[in-house]
């Protein structure tokens, strides 16, 4: 029998506390991005476009349009463009509405 499982029957818990309380591990989950207007221009939103495995991003005029729920949080705009992209740290990105994951993010680096 593995260990796991008798000291899960012993102490009666055999999952973590979560949702009731966050778990210690979630700081190392990959998140997707969160991305800062200001350092945005619109050559960087073009490469990170192209470097975008999915559909998860596109330019439309002045705006980066970013798909949530099409990213797989795989860091590679992250890596495209250094400064302009971080790490939301939010996982839990369940929504009532498709159209609630679809975040436009304005282009502001090039007016500097
Ligand atoms: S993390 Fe990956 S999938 Fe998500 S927007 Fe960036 S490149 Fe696209």
């Amino acid at each position: 029998m593995p260990v796991w499982f008798a000291r899960g029957l012993r102490r009666g818990v055999v999952t973590t506390r979560y949702p009731a309380r966050s778990d210690a591990s979630a700081a190392w989950l990959p998140t997707p991005p969160a991305f800062r207007s200001g350092q945005l221009t619109r050559q960087a939103a073009d490469r990170m476009v192209a470097v975008c495995p999915g559909p998860a991003l596109s330019r439309r005029d002045g705006m980066l349009v970013f798909d949530v729920g099409a990213c797989t949080a795989c860091g590679r705009c992250a890596e495209a463009a250094p400064g302009v992209v971080t790490s939301s740290g939010e996982f839990e990105l369940a929504a009532t509405a498709r159209s609630a994951l679809i975040k436009k993010i304005p282009i502001r680096g090039d007016e500097r």
